[in-house]
């Protein structure tokens, strides 16, 4: 089982089957979004009453210490860490455009890239060196 973790305060965001974070819209207004801790599959659970418009930017945080997951590197990415079973670690990017498909799952000197949109953010060349989370 993969473990998800805020790259602030490196406290749990998985639960269960879900990692659990809050979302803001342009309008403001706050949800929790469930997503599915399975990179690539991009199901997602949330209340009936916080409406998710294609194409949309929801900026994402954690909801245990607040803080914006917004990445370094593009401001449409988000960044969460990953340990895996093995006990190996990643940073994962991932798209706060709702609808777009694109995930970074990078190590040291590697990124492993999916979703069908994963090429818009070609400044992620592999061979990359990754910045240091843990
Ligand atoms: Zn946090």
């Amino acid at each position: 089982m993969n473990d998800f973790l805020c790259p602030k305060c490196k406290d749990h965001l998985r639960v269960g089957d879900h990692i659990i974070f809050k979302v803001k819209n342009n309008e403001k207004k706050t949800a929790l979004l469930l997503l599915n801790p399975q990179i690539g599959n991009y199901t997602s659970t949330k209340h009936p009453s916080f409406i998710i418009k294609e194409g949309e930017f929801l900026e994402f945080y954690c909801p245990l210490c607040g803080a914006s997951l917004k990445s370094d590197i593009h401001e449409n990415l988000a960044l969460v860490l990953m340990n895996d079973e093995k006990g190996n670690r990643y940073a994962v990017y991932f798209s706060q455009i709702a609808g777009e498909h694109s995930t970074y799952k990078t190590t040291d000197d590697a990124v492993h890239m999916e979703g069908e949109d994963a090429g818009r953010y070609t400044y992620f060349r592999v061979g990359d060196r990754f910045k240091r989370y843990f």
